[in-house]
């Protein structure tokens, strides 16, 4: 067993967005097949390189793990990058109280203040009684008394315009795995720590 191969690699999309992390054995064979190169910033700089560049990088000592084979060892990557358009799913975005908040950042879209969660309302910008559906472009976070002032109105009749129009948000090819720590410090210009740490529950 082969530990080193059992360790987690980060993995870019085309576009350098961070899409997942998959296993060392996982990227070598993706590396290998030529459908991803390695990532390595050891040398100060963003290098990629193939499978056989990367057999013969030696680069900086940096406290990588090898592989060894009968010829030759070869570093574990940390990152890798995909030279194919992945075939991941977007992931249409939930409409959950949340989310909501978390699109209108917790600002209340009449006012434009922003409040702690347990002051916000979900507003129905069309309202229900008025056949107003529960659709991303139809809700938005307003505070209690922005929710109440308006009451069954929409915001022409209530003369509360929106800072914002309401819109679902672009489905995310993100990463969305929830990590207390980066385990590696190159991980961390792809990865932004702050939106992983975000509580997406409801
Ligand atoms: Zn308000």
């Amino acid at each position: 067993m082969n530990m080193a191969l059992d360790s987690s690699v980060l993995v870019l999309n085309r576009l350098w967005q961070a899409v997942n992390i998959c296993t060392a054995r996982r990227a070598f064979s993706l590396i290998y097949s030529g459908q991803a190169q390695v990532v390595d910033a050891s040398g100060g700089d963003y290098q990629t390189f193939n499978f056989d560049e990367w057999k013969d990088f030696t680069g900086v000592e940096d406290g990588h793990d090898y592989v060894h084979t009968l010829n030759f060892r070869v570093k574990v990557p940390k990152i890798i990058v995909l030279m194919v358009f992945d075939k991941l799913p977007r992931k249409e975005i939930k409409l959950t109280r949340q989310n909501i908040f978390l699109r209108d950042k917790f600002e209340c879209q009449y006012c434009g203040k922003k409040f702690e969660r347990n002051d916000l309302n979900i507003d129905h910008v069309v309202p229900r009684s008025r056949g107003g559906k529960t659709t991303w472009d139809n809700v938005v976070c307003s505070c209690v008394r922005c929710n109440t002032k308006k009451g069954n109105r929409s915001p022409e009749q209530a003369r509360m315009p929106l800072m914002r129009i309401p819109k679902a948000p672009r489905p995310r090819a993100f990463l969305n795995v929830s990590m207390s720590r980066v385990p590696h410090d190159s991980w961390k210009t792809f990865v932004d720590v702050a939106y992983w740490n975000v509580e997406v529950s409801d």
